[in-house]
């Protein structure tokens, strides 16, 4: 048997995922001894707030150990109902919510259920690694529209315009940004829902899984707009505002035929979420707990360090993000440079020499569709945010 032909041409051409390639790189290079300084993983480095694990263990003690129904508990997706309608203005009743093994299931539920090969969907880069290579093993076509450090990396109406066709289904995109920790504002998602507006048969997934990690204060959810409501699927969850990565919890609001299709291929593939997962989020949300706030306080405080740190580093390009946990510096001026033994011509490159000889992980931004950028996660202690930025300026000092 040759296993390379027992393989699918689809996982043949799909990409590893990088920000899961990466941090394992950083894994095994640490665990050889080596002091790694890993801001690669997209995670935050806070533990679960305890009134969640404590939800948790009454849930486990008290049995809740069987299967749920598909799409969750009904008290979660009431939970999830009340939050979208208190905390965003948006309107989807229980039955319009599926519940997932993460919001990554319900991005991947989502365009197994609406693409049919050939159909396109519009991705504004910087994206989030996954979004393209769940849209290829889904059959669609991923058509990028970029945009950069020069305007916050935020694509406008008109890029978005000139990239429909008759083939376009969907377009898709987080605000705040998993890369860049760009956020739209009210009047840039107003402009682009205008121009979707003008195609009937064109849905917006909002990737919203930042929100709780936004500093501008003002969390705009594109789902309110008169002229969005009947087409937006809006995609959140619990790992990042609530800390929650390894519980694998996340959610969508959709119109009901969208989320009766969700509800069917995630029966066929995964059935519902964890059912101890669920009665702990549904806790989580309800609570509207201090500690959310508190993480957001300190992941600005964070970027405000890191910010201030990478901008003495020479050549580097950095704008100031205002969400998420995550910076997107342009590199671009080392491209062509060498230490002697290694040449860095790409991010790629870059972003393996800063792992290699400052032993500091960051992921490329090839990954995420920029190819004159990094991203450093900085989900991480200030000692270690301020090392890591030491020794990628120490680092670049011998690259002439
Ligand atoms: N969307 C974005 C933009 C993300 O950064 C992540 C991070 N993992 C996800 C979705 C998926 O999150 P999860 O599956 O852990 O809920
Ligand atoms: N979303 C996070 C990241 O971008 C976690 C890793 C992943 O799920 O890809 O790093």
């Amino acid at each position: 048997m040759t296993p390379e032909l027992m393989i699918s041409n689809k996982v043949r051409s799909m990409e590893v995922s990088a920000t899961l390639k990466m941090a394992q790189k950083a894994r095994d290079l640490a665990a050889k001894g080596v002091h790694v300084i890993s801001l690669s993983l997209g995670e935050p480095d806070f533990d679960t707030p305890e009134f969640i694990k404590e939800a948790a263990y009454q849930a486990l003690k008290k049995g809740n150990t069987k299967y749920t129904p598909v799409p969750g508990t009904m008290d979660i997706r009431k939970a999830i109902s009340e939050k979208f309608t208190s905390e965003n203005g948006l309107d989807y009743a229980p039955s319009q919510i599926v519940v997932s093994n993460g919001a990554k299931q319900s991005i991947a539920n989502i365009f197994m259920a609406i693409l049919n090969p050939g159909d396109e969907v519009i991705v504004p880069a910087p994206y989030w690694v996954s979004y393209v290579e769940i849209i290829k093993f889904s059959g669609g076509i991923p058509v990028v529209v970029s945009a950069d450090i020069e305007d916050d990396f935020k694509v406008n109406a008109s890029h978005i315009e000139a990239a429909i066709t008759d083939k376009t289904k969907a377009i898709i995109f987080s605000s705040p940004c998993n890369p860049t920790g760009s956020v739209f504002t009210e009047q840039e998602l107003r402009s682009i829902a205008d121009v979707i507006a003008k195609h009937e048969n064109i849905i917006v997934i909002a990737d919203e899984i930042y929100e709780y990690i936004n500093f501008t204060d003002s969390h705009i959810s594109i789902g309110t707009f008169d002229n969005m409501k009947h087409r937006t699927a809006t995609v959140n969850g619990f790992s990042k505002g609530f800390s929650m990565t390894g519980w694998r919890l996340g959610y969508m609001g959709a119109p009901q035929w969208l989320a009766d299709a969700c509800n069917k291929v995630q029966g066929q593939i995964t059935s519902g979420a964890a059912s101890f997962s669920q009665e702990a989020g549904a806790v989580a949300l309800r609570a509207k707990s201090k500690e959310t706030v508190e993480m957001k306080e300190a992941f600005k405080r964070r970027r405000d360090l890191i910010i201030a740190h990478l901008k003495q580093v020479p050549g580097l390009k950095v704008n100031n993000p205002q969400g998420a946990f995550y910076v997107f510096p342009d590199i671009s001026y080392y491209f062509g440079t060498s230490n002697g033994s290694i040449t860095i011509n790409n991010a790629d490159d870059f972003s393996e020499a800063m792992l290699t000889e400052a032993h500091v992980g960051t992921v490329s931004g090839s990954a995420f569709g920029n190819d004159n950028c990094i991203r450093l996660s900085y989900a991480a202690s200030d000692d270690e945010i301020i090392e890591a930025v030491r020794r990628i300026k120490v680092c670049l000092e011998s690259f002439k």
